[in-house]
């Protein structure tokens, strides 16, 4: 049994991104923490695999095979996780390396549409079923180190982060009144199949890097940040809105 503050029981959750890496250690841990978690991705047979993960632990959840760039999809998640909706975590994104110059209009659009407005997207949905149940619920984005740092190759994806970052400051200020949080977690280098498929020599160097300049001496793990989208989504943080969480061990994009 969780600590009361850190109980879900009764609560039902929405997390994009559910198929893999971190989003799928957040839907583990929110349903461990009792809530009914609804998984949304567009990688059916790993969202299959995330949800029989979580009934086997004997917990609740549903996928829903669905791109987060598609807003009606979006809304039908929302409206099928009914009668209310408590807990969003928008963690789908995807990863985009060109230099500046050679950076396309497709690659611009495909990383905003997915990592900035698949975001934006999911919040609206999940903010009008909030305001409509009055449910005090908590919105947790998924931002990046990126933002904290410039760094080479990274412009599409570090942009959409940022825009992230202001999406979060900006919504918590409109939904505080309907008492609903929003927040955002901004992890370091976190080993996932996400950063698997970088070339060996830039994750080695990653990895290098990070273990050297953190104090912990260690990359992060999907569940570290599954850890700090529970205390967001949770009553132990019920106080805190409009703030960027950052696990990274204590150091912010050194590579
Ligand atoms: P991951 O293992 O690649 O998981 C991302 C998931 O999102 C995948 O299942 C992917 O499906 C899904 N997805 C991509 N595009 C989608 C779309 N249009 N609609 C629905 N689902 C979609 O990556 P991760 O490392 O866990 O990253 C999760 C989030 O954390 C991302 O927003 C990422 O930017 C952020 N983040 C990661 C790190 C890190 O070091 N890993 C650091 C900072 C922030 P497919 O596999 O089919 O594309």
């Amino acid at each position: 049994m969780p600590l009361k503050a850190y109980d879900l029981t009764g609560r039902t959750a929405l997390v994009t991104g559910a198929a893999s890496g971190i989003g799928r250690a957040c839907a583990l841990l929110l349903a461990e923490a009792g809530a009914t978690v609804h998984c949304a991705d567009l990688d059916e047979s790993g969202l299959h695999e995330t949800t029989a993960l979580i009934t086997k632990a004997g917990g609740t959840a549903h996928p829903h095979r669905l791109d987060v760039t598609d807003r009606t999809q979006l809304a039908a998640a929302v409206s099928a996780a009914g009668p209310r909706l408590d807990i969003l975590a928008a963690i789908a994104g995807i990863m985009h390396r060109s230099t500046v110059l050679e950076t396309r209009d497709e690659d611009l659009d495909r990383v905003l549409a997915v990592n900035f407005k698949g975001v934006l997207y999911a919040c609206q949905e999940a903010a009008r079923a909030m305001i409509a149940t009055n449910t005090p619920g908590s919105i947790i984005t998924m931002a990046s180190g990126a933002v904290d740092a410039a760094n080479a190759g990274l412009l599409c994806y570090s942009t959409a982060k940022a825009a992230v970052v202001q999406l979060t400051r900006t919504l918590a200020t409109e939904l505080g009144p309907h008492s609903i949080r929003v927040n955002a977690v901004a992890p370091g280098w976190i080993r996932t199949p996400m950063t698997d498929r970088h070339d060996a020599v830039l994750q080695h160097r990653a990895e290098a890097a990070v273990v050297r300049a953190s104090p912990l001496g260690r990359v992060g793990e999907p569940e570290d940040i599954a850890h700090a989208v529970l205390h967001l989504a949770s009553d132990a943080s019920a106080f805190t809105t409009g703030q960027i969480l950052h696990p990274n061990g204590g150091v912010a994009m050194p590579w």
